[in-house]
C-alpha cells in the first residue's frame, strides 16, 4: 500500500459548459469546482436535481469532456493518463442501461473482457455472490427486480477490482428495504478498503453513510466538511404548537427565552437547536405561561434548509459560498 496516493480523487478548477443547440442556450453545469476525496473515504456529493452531480461523475468516467480544469483519479490525470485513470475507478451510473438478454454472469464476463482481464483471473461468481445475486447467475437480466438490477450494476462496476467506486444516485426511486440492502453492501466494500464516492439528493442518505459531505448547488460546491460538523451547523428544528386560546402576541415569558413567532391566532412557531433545547422544555414553558397545548408538530432540517443556512452563513461572514446567480435559468 506504500505507493497508494493519499488522495483517491483530486478535482481542481473543473468547469463544464454544455454547448447549446438551436433551441437551447449553452448550459454551464460546473463552475470552478475543487474537490478532494481521500483514500479510503466514504464521500458524499449532495445536491438537488440539476446541481451538476452526474456531470462531475461523467467527467471522471470519461463520458463527458470537461471545458476547463483538471482531475486526477488515484494520481492519474484523466486526460494524459486516461487508461490508468479508468482502471482505478468503477462507475455505477444513474440510469440502468444494460442488455436485458444477457444473464448476470454473462454480463460480468463481457465486462471483464472489456477490461482485458484474462479468463483465469475473472471473478464473476465471487462478485455475484458478494452482491447477493449468486442465485440469479443464469437468469435473464430483464427478469430481475429493480433492486437486483441496481446490485448487478454495482457488480459490473467492481469487475476490474477498482480502488474507487462511484455511485450516482443509486437509491433514487428505490424502496426503503432495498435502499438499506444497498447501503449495507456499499458499506462493506468501504470496510474492505474501497474508496466510495456517492451522489445523492437525500440528506438522510448522506448523513447515514458518508464520513465527509460536499454540497453542490448550481454547479458550485458550497460546503465540504466532515459529516458531523456539517450536521451541527444544521442543528435546527421547528416546533409548531397550537394553543387553546386566541393570542394577542407572543407571551413575554416565551419570547424572552425562545425564538418564537406567532403564525395565526392560536399557532406559535418555535425555532430551536435540538442539541441545546428539548421540545419538552418548550412545552413545559408554554404550560408555565398559562397556555394549554392542543397540537404539536416538528420538522427536521431538509436539504432546502441546509442551502438556506449555508448561504445565509456566507452572507453574515461576507465571505465564501456564493448563492445561485441571477443568470441561472433552471429551477432545481
Ligand atoms: P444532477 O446529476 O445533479 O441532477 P446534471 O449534472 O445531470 O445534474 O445536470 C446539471 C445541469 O446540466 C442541468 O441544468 C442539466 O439540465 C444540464 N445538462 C446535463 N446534461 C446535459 C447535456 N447533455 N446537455 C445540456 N445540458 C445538460
Ligand atoms: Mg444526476
Amino acid at each position: 500500500m506504500e505507493n497508494d496516493p493519499a488522495l483517491a480523487i483530486e478535482v481542481v478548477g473543473l468547469e463544464k459548459t454544455y454547448a447549446g443547440s438551436k433551441n437551447s442556450p449553452p448550459k454551464t453545469a460546473l463552475r470552478n469546482v475543487d474537490l478532494t476525496v481521500e483514500r479510503g473515504a466514504f464521500f458524499g456529493l449532495l445536491g438537488p436535481n440539476g446541481a451538476g452531480k452526474s456531470t462531475l461523475i461523467n467527467i471522471l468516467a470519461g463520458l463527458v469532456t470537461k471545458t476547463a480544469g483538471e482531475a486526477r483519479i488515484w494520481g492519474h490525470d484523466i486526460e494524459r493518463d486516461m487508461r490508468a485513470a479508468r482502471r482505478s475507478i468503477g462507475i455505477v451510473p444513474q440510469e440502468i442501461n444494460f442488455d436485458p438478454f444477457f444473464t448476470p454472469w454473462e454480463m460480468l464476463d463481457v465486462q471483464a473482457g472489456l477490461y482485458g482481464i484474462e479468463k483465469k483471473h475473472r471473478r464473476s461468481d465471487e462478485i455475484l455472490e458478494a452482491v447477493g445475486l449468486a442465485g440469479k447467475r443464469d437468469a435473464y437480466s430483464r427478469s430481475l427486480s429493480g433492486g437486483m438490477k441496481r446490485r448487478l450494476l454495482v457488480a459490473k462496476a467492481m469487475v476490474h477490482s477498482p480502488k474507487i467506486l462511484v455511485l450516482d444516485e443509486p437509491t433514487a426511486g428505490v424502496d426503503v428495504e432495498l435502499r438499506r440492502q444497498l447501503w449495507r453492501q456499499v458499506r462493506k466494500l468501504n470496510d474492505d478498503g474501497v474508496t466510495i464516492l456517492l451522489t445523492t439528493h437525500y440528506l438522510e442518505e448522506a448523513e447515514e453513510l458518508c464520513d465527509k459531505i460536499a454540497i453542490i448547488n448550481h454547479g458550485q460546491v458550497i460546503a465540504c466538511e466532515p459529516t458531523e460538523q456539517l450536521m451541527q451547523r444544521m442543528d435546527s428544528k421547528a416546533l409548531r404548537v397550537v394553543v387553546d386560546r386566541d393570542l394577542d402576541g407572543v407571551p413575554e415569558a416565551l419570547s424572552r427565552d425562545y425564538v418564537v413567532e406567532q403564525r395565526s391566532e392560536r399557532v406559535l412557531l418555535f425555532s430551536y437547536a435540538p442539541s441545546r433545547v428539548g421540545a419538552g422544555e418548550i412545552l413545559t414553558a408554554i404550560g408555565a405561561a398559562g397556555l394549554g397545548v392542543v397540537d404539536v408538530s416538528t420538522r427536521e432540517a431538509e436539504l432546502e434548509d441546509v442551502f438556506l443556512s449555508l448561504t445565509s452563513d456566507a452572507d453574515e461572514s461576507g465571505a465564501g459560498a456564493p448563492g445561485p446567480t441571477a443568470t441561472d435559468d433552471h429551477a432545481a
